[in-house]
């Protein structure tokens, strides 16, 4: 059996989102936004999938926002928070880039920097706000290093220094492992993406706290109260619903078993690889992230061999026009180029095994040292 290991990029449906799902792509077809019978009842799923939804996030019903995923979410929550309120953007240089180059779309943006775990510099961000910044976005956990983002310490800032800012969270990433409901509570504007934590891809939500407006960026027949137009996926929101309350019911015991498996493979690896060391300590990251560099590897060639072995992960290196650079998040965690060009990022999930770490642990260590032979 192959190893998955790139539930960061996307996870496997839950059995209960799909069984959700199914009777809305068949039978119960409705457009939620009729006035007869079958338009009836899709309202009323639609509705408690809204229910749902919010209770998840610690949000009222009025301030769910569906969208088509978290892409489309931190768009509307910065584009759409920026253009009712023009000023600058402020965000953390580790965002993904769904809220960086959002960030940039919206004009003048200025970077947040973070220390060398990922960490978002309060004392910097500080520096950058003011009374006329419009949107502050800072993650919740980070997608690729897994770091954990002081979120309250961020609103409180901005509270002070920039009262007339929103403050945006993209907690795709955090969903699965924390408790954002809680720990985004002061947020003004939070992003989830369904297919992170076992519902369909394509589907997501923002929260956008009652009093906050952000301007549509998709016009049409006025949908989701004026704040996404576009008829409804339904059956991908049911499923979204279902999984997310299977991750909430499931996820302080999940997030045990899965850190346990988490640190058996990491220890694994720094043990028997020479040179293999953890980017963030773990203490400061979300349980399902492992990411780890290695001396004189490339991880593009790493991940060639690890494909060929059944051990799917994913490096923190982006490949454009042929030119491998370090990603955005390494360099700003001011790894050097040559290890951030060896990182691994092996992400566990709910389907994740004892016998997928085995693997990776016997696959690994030969294919770094195969590499490292030349
Ligand atoms: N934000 C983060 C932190 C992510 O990891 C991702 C997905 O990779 C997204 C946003 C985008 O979500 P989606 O794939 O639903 O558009």
């Amino acid at each position: 059996m192959p190893a998955y290991l790139d539930n960061a990029a996307t996870t496997p449906m839950r059995a209960e989102s799909v069984e959700a799902m199914l009777p809305y792509l068949t039978e119960r077809f409705g457009n939620p936004s009729g006035a007869h019978a079958v338009s009836r009842e899709a309202r009323k799923a639609l509705d408690d999938a809204r229910q749902t939804v919010a209770d998840c996030l610690g949000a009222r019903p009025g301030e769910i926002v569906f969208t088509g995923g978290g892409t489309e979410a931190d768009n509307l929550a910065i584009l759409g928070g920026a253009a009712v309120r023009p000023g600058p953007t402020v965000c953390s240089a580790v965002e993904h880039h769904a809220v960086l180059h959002a960030c940039d779309a919206a004009g003048d943006n200025r970077l947040a920097p973070v220390d060398e775990a990922g960490v978002v510099d309060l004392d910097a961000l500080a520096g950058l706000l003011g009374p006329s910044v419009s949107v502050v976005s800072v993650m919740l956990a980070n997608n690729e290093v897994g770091t954990i983002e002081p979120l309250a310490d961020v609103v409180a800032l901005v509270r002070e220094l920039a009262p007339a800012a929103v403050v945006h969270t993209d907690a795709v990433q955090a969903f699965p492992w924390l408790d954002v409901a809680s720990l985004a509570a002061s947020a003004d504007l939070v992003a989830v993406s369904a297919h992170k934590f076992g519902g369909p891809k394509g589907v997501g939500a923002l929260v956008v706290r009652q009093g906050v407006t952000v301007r549509p960026i998709i016009h049409g027949g006025g949908q989701e109260r004026d704040r996404r137009s576009g008829t409804h996926n339904l059956a991908g929101i049911v499923a979204m619903a279902a999984a997310m309350r299977a991750t909430v019911d499931g996820r302080e015991a999940e997030v045990v078993r899965v850190r346990g498996l988490r640190d058996r493979l990491a220890d694994g690896l720094v043990a028997v690889v020479p040179g293999c060391v953890e980017t963030v300590d773990r203490s400061k990251k979300i349980a399902g992230n492992c990411h780890v560099s290695f001396d004189g590897v490339e991880s593009e060639e790493l991940l060639v061999l690890l494909d060929a072995a059944g051990v799917y992960a994913s490096a923190g290196s982006a490949c454009a026009s042929g030119a491998v650079d370090p990603s955005h998040v390494l360099a700003a965690m001011g790894m050097p180029r040559q290890r951030a060009l060896g990182s691994l990022r092996l992400s566990l999930g709910r389907t994740t095994t004892d016998a997928d770490v085995d693997l990776a642990l016997a696959t690994i260590p030969p294919a770094v040292e195969r590499l490292r032979a030349g």
